[in-house]
């Protein structure tokens, strides 16, 4: 049996072994780090176009916008159950949106309800023109009733031109509640018909509400 000095003596030895042990010492009965989470930092989280154009972008976007770069689309569109009811078949398209990403997000900084998404378009796909990648995303964005702007990825930008393609989307600093549901409305053009080219403050709850007006332009 154990005297009490003897448990003393053996808690003071693994005291002193474990002063003696170097700071950040590996243990040997236990895996590194980073054998364990083998993962490291990336030397840059964008691409040099991107931070070009984010930088291009930050210079002129007004300071209601929020700009999110690199956003999971997954994070920005879920599955409408009421087109896909089949658990199954939503799992087949949630597969589709798991691993794609937006390239850039704005949202109003305020409420951070998205207005409008941008793509980057790289030399290659200038050059191959409109991929199933492209069409993928345009059909999603659609869908959820999101614009989706395309730039050519370019080593500078006309800070005009960028203005020029995304001011509509920021126009209206506080955008009007709807008067049904009080959600903050979004800004949209219409693509087709009689209204073509007329943009209408909609209502995001387009499932339930629908309500729409026209923007004054004032
Ligand atoms: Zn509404």
């Amino acid at each position: 049996m154990a005297t009490s000095k003897d448990r003393n003596r053996g808690s003071l030895g693994s005291l002193l072994q474990g002063l003696g042990r170097k700071p950040n010492a590996p243990r040997a009965e236990k895996a590194q780090p980073q054998q364990r989470y083998p993962y490291q930092l990336r030397d840059f989280f964008l691409s040099p176009a991107e931070i070009v154009f984010y930088k291009a972008l930050s210079s002129v976007a007004p300071s209601n916008i929020a700009i999110f770069p690199k956003i999971r689309l997954a994070d920005v569109v879920s599955i409408n159950r009421s087109a896909s009811p089949y658990a199954s078949e939503a799992r087949l398209y949630f597969s589709k949106i798991i691993q794609k990403h937006i390239d850039f997000l704005l949202c109003q900084a305020d409420t951070l309800t998205p207005l409008v998404g941008i793509e980057l378009e790289d030399s290659s796909r200038q050059e191959s023109g409109r991929t199933e990648h492209d069409e993928f995303m345009e059909g999603v964005f659609e869908a959820a009733n999101l614009p989706l702007v395309r730039f050519p990825a370019q080593s500078n930008y006309d800070s005009g031109e960028i203005t020029r393609l995304l001011s509509p989307f920021w126009e209206s600093p506080t955008p009007p509640r709807c008067p049904k549901c009080d959600k903050p409305m979004l800004i949209r053009t219409a693509k087709s018909g009689e209204y073509q080219g007329v943009k209408f403050y909609v209502c995001p709850d387009t499932k339930y509400c629908r309500t729409y007006f026209p923007v004054r332009s004032t």
